[in-house]
């Protein structure tokens, strides 16, 4: 029954408010089973029962059944190389609470990162006043790949992690179910769900932070290709003698797209500012190259994957709109006719937060509108 509750769930996410017959009809449910599953929503407080505004003239006020957002929260946690957020939020994804912190890349060491997180997560709940096993469970993005399970964290280069059960060792520190999701296909996720990206077929979206990811949700599914879930832009080879990049190949896009080679384009020493772009568009050589790069992976990844829309996040949800005016004019005549029209470039619809507000959905996706919880 529980995948019967997570239809309606998500139609009521999706769709607003609608009487019973609007459901039966959308959700194609006999009306014994949506009465059923209804009751079911109604006892626990995940919906309410209403009138409308509207009336349907004579007789009773038209009844709407409506999601309670604030009936459940979640955890969202994205782990980065060196730095955490975590944000607490109610059914649609909405932060009641957020907090971050950093941790040193070299050596870091997993055990005490999850130790850190959980602590964070039952301060943040204590802060709202929701008691932390109330809350329906924990979705954390990570870097790199994740195992079909969405247990462990696979590869973590940028971190050094390799084959760390993340989702066992929060369950064990702070005893919540929680998933595991690689960190930028769970922005996608956020964005096809509550951003920028709902009504939207395909979605990529693409984060530069450390290094430079991308992940891809295709009608509100994450795209998780060997069951792994990362695209791989950053490692899309753009010069075959260019540099050593992380991963063992050379002249990687994330060579030219990563903090390190950015701070240096920007003459900038110590610790990177927000707007990082800005700085390197300062320097007008530097500035083309990347802008350069980043079209020619763009156009690549946009004839292999055919998204309709590609949201930018971390420095590059923060770049200069000259950015954006130039990838808008460039990509489009190097993608096939048919894409030429359909694409479109935006930032992200969650700032700086877009990270554990991915965290979140995945929580959500997982825990509540699959249906789990009833
Ligand atoms: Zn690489």
């Amino acid at each position: 029954m529980g995948a019967h509750h997570g239809q309606i769930l998500r139609i009521l996410r999706d769709e607003g408010p609608q009487s019973r017959a609007a459901l039966a009809r959308r959700s194609k449910l006999s009306a014994t089973t949506l009465t059923h599953v209804t009751a079911h929503l109604l006892r626990d407080g995940s919906v309410l029962e209403s009138e409308t505004s509207g009336s349907i003239g004579v007789g009773r006020p038209a009844q709407a059944v409506r999601l309670v957002p604030d009936a459940h929260s979640v955890a969202g946690v994205h782990i980065g190389a060196g730095h955490v957020q975590v944000a607490i939020t109610d059914l649609k994804a909405a932060p009641k609470a957020t907090a971050s912190f950093e941790f040193d890349v070299h050596g870091a060491d997993p055990d005490r990162v999850v130790s850190d997180v959980a602590a964070m997560v039952m301060k943040l709940a204590a802060e709202v006043q929701i008691d932390t096993g109330k809350l329906l469970g924990i979705g954390v993005g990570v870097p790199g790949p994740v195992d079909f399970e969405r247990r462990t964290a696979l590869a973590s280069i940028n971190v050094g992690w390799r084959n760390v059960p993340i989702a066992g060792k929060l369950e064990r520190a702070i005893r919540l179910p929680t998933v595991v999701e690689h960190n930028v296909t769970a922005m996608a996720l956020a964005e096809s769900c509550y951003g920028i990206g709902r009504q939207v077929p395909a979605l990529l979206f693409v984060y530069l932070k450390t290094g430079l990811g991308a992940g891809l949700v295709v009608d509100g599914v994450p795209f998780r290709p060997g069951g792994h879930g990362a695209v791989e832009l950053g490692h899309i080879q753009i010069t075959p003698d260019g540099a050593r990049c992380a991963c063992g190949n050379r002249g990687c896009l994330e060579t030219f797209l990563c903090e390190k080679a950015l701070m240096a384009a920007a003459g900038v020493i110590g610790s990177a500012p927000a707007d990082l772009m800005a700085g390197v568009e300062q320097n007008g050589p530097a500035w083309d190259t990347v802008i350069g790069h980043l079209t020619t992976a763009l156009a690549s990844a946009v004839n292999l994957l055919t998204p309709d829309l590609i949201v930018f996040g971390g420095y590059l949800g923060q770049a200069p709109e000259s950015l954006f005016e130039r990838l808008r004019a460039d990509v489009p005549p190097r993608v096939m006719p048919h894409m030429r029209e359909i694409l479109k470039f935006e930032r992200t619809s969650f700032g700086a937060q877009s990270g554990a507000i991915g965290g979140a959905a995945v929580a959500l996706d997982h825990f509540f509108y699959s249906g789990a919880l009833h």
